[in-house]
């Protein structure tokens, strides 16, 4: 068959190393803690929503920026953990997953020649997006073996072409979690400019030993100039449901859903009653730090003692341990030795950083059922 010129746009794209660590998992057998997902189900009551909304005639589509009762419900999640007003209607759009709404939000703003500050290591779906637009992705790293952010540094790269800077706390891969004192510096350095911020908040839920999860929605400088992204996948543990939302200022959401209209036009619409109806009850997202410490804490008594560093993740369903006891093997090397040898797969670190930078760490995902937990925790023991 003929094929005519079409340069790719993401000429340099790997695959996704999500899908090559849970391939090679499957390949091996090995216990899958690389790509972040539960291996327990969600609650039933969430299923009985999901069920009673399959039974409503609601099979057509929905209205582009959602049904109103989830939009409702979502300004109150967002009112009742950060004390900020959006309007259900002009400022909340649901979207397919977090995914679509930073696409959404990058491709709305960002044009051709615009540089987009990008905080290392990245969750991978952002520059991407950025270079699809034709944008410059600016990648800074963050410092250290537990990634903090040299705000410094980061005023030191805005230039006049700077368009939108990308937060991501709690921070996946590393479980780092923005304090106040860096918001206020975000806040700080960006006051005077256009730039916009795009604060990727899927895991706001997840904070641990009393952390507190810092929203842009709590400074109303930062609210003012930024588009938050959540996901119902990471919150509800049905990551294959891909429902999420995008919260910003009506003036921002008039030009996200330019985008969202002719991405999408709208999302799953018995999906958004389930998720309308389980939201009346706040109990399950503001128990959900508490139910995922018991987890991490169960995950590091269970290793402590063996050759692994660590310091307790603070954030996110994700653990950081260090190798560099045990190996002075590149990483993806390690993960890939862990899988097929020891059964086990996690996510190197270093094909998230700048220049692969690589601290000999791996992350391992715990939303698991007690019993992976054990299972993994005997294999980490032994290696
Ligand atoms: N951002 C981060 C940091 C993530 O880890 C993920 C993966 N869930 C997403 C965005 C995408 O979320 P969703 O699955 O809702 O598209
Ligand atoms: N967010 C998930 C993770 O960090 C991966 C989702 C995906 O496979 N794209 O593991």
């Amino acid at each position: 068959m003929a094929q005519f010129a079409s340069p790719s746009k993401l000429p340099q794209l790997p695959t996704s190393i999500f899908t090559t660590m849970s391939q090679m998992a499957r390949e091996y057998g090995a216990l899958n803690l690389s790509q972040g997902f539960p291996d327990f189900s969600p609650d039933p009551k969430l299923l009985e929503c999901a069920h009673d909304a399959m039974r409503k005639n609601v099979h057509q589509y929905a209205p582009l920026g959602g049904i109103f009762p989830l939009r409702e419900r979502i300004a109150e999640k967002i009112h009742r953990c950060y004390g900020a007003t959006y309007h259900p209607q002009k400022e909340i759009t649901v979207t397919v997953g977090a995914t679509q709404a930073l696409f959404t939000a990058i491709s709305a703003f960002v044009w051709p020649g615009d540089e987009v500050i990008v905080l290392k290591p990245a969750y991978d779906c952002y520059e991407p997006g950025i270079i699809a637009n034709g944008g410059i992705p600016v990648p800074i790293q963050m410092k250290g073996k537990t990634y903090q952010v040299d705000w410094g540094e980061v005023a030191q790269n805005i230039s006049p072409k700077t368009r939108m800077v990308i937060i991501n706390s709690p921070h996946n891969p590393s479980g780092a979690v923005f304090s106040k004192e860096d918001m206020l510096q975000l806040e700080k350095l960006l006051q005077g400019t256009d730039i916009l911020v795009l604060s990727d908040e899927v895991y706001e839920h997840l904070v641990f030993d009393g952390t507190l999860h810092e929203s842009v929605s709590k400074f109303p400088d930062l609210a003012a100039r930024s588009l938050v992204c959540a996901s119902f996948g990471k919150t509800f543990h049905v990551t294959g449901w891909k429902m999420g939302y995008c919260a910003a200022p009506d003036y921002l959401m008039q030009e996200f859903q330019k985008i969202h209209e002719f991405a999408v036009f709208c999302v799953n619409h018995p999906l958004q009653h389930a998720l309308a109806a389980y939201l009346k009850n706040p109990e399950p997202y503001m128990g959900l730090s508490e139910f995922f410490e018991t987890k991490r804490d169960y995950f590091l008594d269970g290793i402590s003692g063996s050759r692994f560093q660590f310091t307790p993740t603070q954030g996110t369903y994700f653990q950081l341990l260090d190798y560099s006891d045990i190996s002075e093997e590149p990483d993806v090397q390690m993960a890939e030795r862990l899988t097929k040898e020891f059964g086990i797969a996690s996510i190197p670190i270093s094909v998230f950083n700048k220049d692969h930078l690589d601290h000999r760490q791996l992350r391992f995902c715990f939303a698991k059922k007690e019993e992976t937990l054990a299972n993994a925790i005997e294999v980490l023991q032994k290696i």
